[in-house]
């Protein structure tokens, strides 16, 4: 179903969004991997193994134009955009009464301004083609909030309702357009925590482990093949957050 499709995976190059780039490819899509920084050596070749095509394009997606070339080269290379999974994401941790107002806008900016860039640019696309799946990364804290992250929670709060809207704004050409919430997944973003954040992170998870990038993918997969759920945020958290 997902054979030949296009998917852009923003911040494809580690964590969750390389997963998520290596499971479409398991399914049978063209892959344009966005990365900021860089890109590690045998990536493309990881997923072109699986029989497909990889376009690797460096950008930074809280930049509008920036967003657009990524959108133009998906378009030159493959001529349509069936999927977008809008991934990149950052955290800049710290209490309230620290946090300054840089920590704030980089976060929004990076988290929120860059799921409407990409959605602004590839929905032109997918209205004309009238299909396609966008999936945007929330997180259980956007829900629930978290000590130390109001400016990633409200990013990724701020994620649910621009998701709610373009799945009512997009519906009636055939797009659908879904939020999923990880809990507490093993990433570099998570490697960085204390050993006593951990424990008790994982003394409030009933399944009592952390997720798996892989994890996180399968269900990315399963949003992108179905054509009947929209709108909707789906936490993969363990039974963290219910
Ligand atoms: P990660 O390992 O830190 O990877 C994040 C990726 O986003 C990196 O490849 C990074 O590239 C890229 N990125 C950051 N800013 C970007 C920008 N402006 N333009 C393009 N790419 C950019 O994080 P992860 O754990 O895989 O998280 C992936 C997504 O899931 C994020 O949205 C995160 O908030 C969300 N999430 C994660 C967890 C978790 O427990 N891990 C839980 C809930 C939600 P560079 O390294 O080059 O900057």
């Amino acid at each position: 179903m997902l054979k030949e499709k296009t998917v852009i995976v923003t911040g494809g190059a580690k964590g969750i969004g390389r997963a998520m780039a290596l499971k479409f490819a398991e399914n049978g899509a063209n892959i344009v991997l966005n990365y900021r920084s860089s890109i590690p050596d045998d990536l493309i070749s990881e997923i072109e193994d699986k029989g497909v095509k990889c376009v690797a394009y460096q950008a930074d997606v809280s930049n509008f134009e920036q967003a657009l070339s990524l959108v133009e080269t998906a378009v030159s290379n493959f001529k349509t955009i069936d999927v977008l999974v809008n991934n990149a994401g950052i955290t800049k941790d710290t209490l309230l009464m620290r946090m300054n107002e840089n920590d704030f806008d980089s976060v929004l900016e990076v988290n929120l301004k860059s799921v409407f860039n990409m959605v602004k640019h590839t929905s032109k696309v997918m209205l004309k083609q009238k299909s396609g799946s966008i999936i945007n990364m929330s997180s259980v804290v956007g829900v629930a909030g978290n000590i130390g992250q109001a400016n990633y929670a409200a990013s990724k709060a701020g994620i649910i309702g621009f998701t709610k809207t373009a799945a009512r704004e997009l519906a009636s050409r055939g797009i659908t357009c879904n939020a999923i919430a990880p809990g507490f997944i093993q990433t570099a973003m998570t490697d960085v925590l204390s050993d006593k954040v951990k424990e008790s992170v994982l003394d409030g998870i009933p399944l009592k482990r952390f997720g798996k990038p892989e994890e996180v993918a399968e269900l990315a997969v399963f949003l992108a093949k179905n054509k009947y759920i929209t709108g909707q945020v789906i936490n993969i958290d363990g039974g963290m957050v219910m």
